[in-house]
């Protein structure tokens, strides 16, 4: 709520807090609104919790939760679950000791400065950076696996429905150009500069926050470069392994943690 005191942050850096908040929200709050999931939407749940128990590289009480979420998934046969049904999963009603998922949020890296910026799209795009990250280190068998997992979660469940309307029509653009695990952490890094230029300035910018062309030239030097003609350019073989990094298991800091 918004009378929580601020978290001070390093602003630089990856905060699991912001990881778990986002995992909370979207599976208690937004899959919530859907009181029978069917069809596609089924689908896209099953693809996004079969994501998550792979490459989410959380604590290992909250890997076994996404686990047994994700078997207890893959096994519903019919073509509806209850939400009812999947919550008590969620909940691990079954009381397993080593297994669960935080209840609420605790924004940290993604805090904003009024209650109605940042937040939950913060964390989407965080979750999903780390997602890429995390596949391409684990080496996954399909580049596209962790992009269509959330182009499908977006298209079914997220709140926002103007961006899973825009964000659907990048994917059907270009998503198909997609063929390594490094061109996919690329696109959605490319894909999240594009939001960032369309959003700069308009009243979802949170003014301590403004969108900027990510990472600034301060966090990065080498990922700029200006052609001949006054241009800026992107050095992609800068970028990449920024990016890797910026994302990667072992960068994440676990303050503020219940
Ligand atoms: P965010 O853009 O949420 O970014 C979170 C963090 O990621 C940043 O703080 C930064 O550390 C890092 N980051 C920033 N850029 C990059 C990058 N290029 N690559 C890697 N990391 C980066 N809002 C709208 O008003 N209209 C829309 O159409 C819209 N579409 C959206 C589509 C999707 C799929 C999502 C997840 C969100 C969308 N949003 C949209 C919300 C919007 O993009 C922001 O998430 C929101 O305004 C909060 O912004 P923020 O300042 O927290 O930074």
């Amino acid at each position: 709520n918004s009378e929580e005191p601020w978290r001070p942050f390093n602003r630089s850096r990856v905060y699991m807090a912001d990881l778990e908040s986002a995992l909370h929200y979207s599976l208690r709050v937004e899959v919530a609104a859907h009181t029978v999931v069917k069809g596609e939407a089924l689908i896209s749940l099953k693809k996004y919790v079969a994501v998550l128990a792979k490459y989410f590289p959380g604590r290992p009480v909250v890997r076994n939760l996404l686990k047994s979420v994700d078997s207890w998934l893959q096994n519903q046969t019919r073509d509806e679950i209850s939400y009812e049904a999947f919550k008590d999963i969620l909940d691990n009603s079954a009381q397993s000791p080593d297994a669960a998922l935080p209840e609420g949020v605790r924004w940290v890296g993604c805090q904003g400065s009024q209650p109605h910026l940042r937040r939950y799209p913060c964390g989407v795009w965080t979750l999903f950076h780390v997602l890429t990250v995390q596949a391409k280190n684990t080496r996954g068998t399909d580049p596209k696996e962790v992009l269509m997992a959330m182009r499908n979660y977006v298209h079914s469940f997220f709140g926002c429905r103007s961006c899973a309307e825009h964000f659907e029509n990048m994917a059907m653009e270009s998503l198909m150009e997609v063929d390594t695990f490094s061109s996919a952490v690329l696109w959605l890094w490319s894909r999240h500069n594009l939001v960032n230029n369309r959003l700069a300035g308009a009243l979802s910018e949170d003014p301590n926050f403004p969108k900027i062309q990510w990472p600034s030239p301060e966090m990065c030097p080498a990922c700029h470069a200006v052609k001949a003609n006054g241009d800026h350019s992107w050095i992609q073989k800068e970028v990449l392994p920024f990016v890797l990094s910026y994302f990667s298991s072992s960068s994440i800091l676990t303050d503020y943690l219940e």
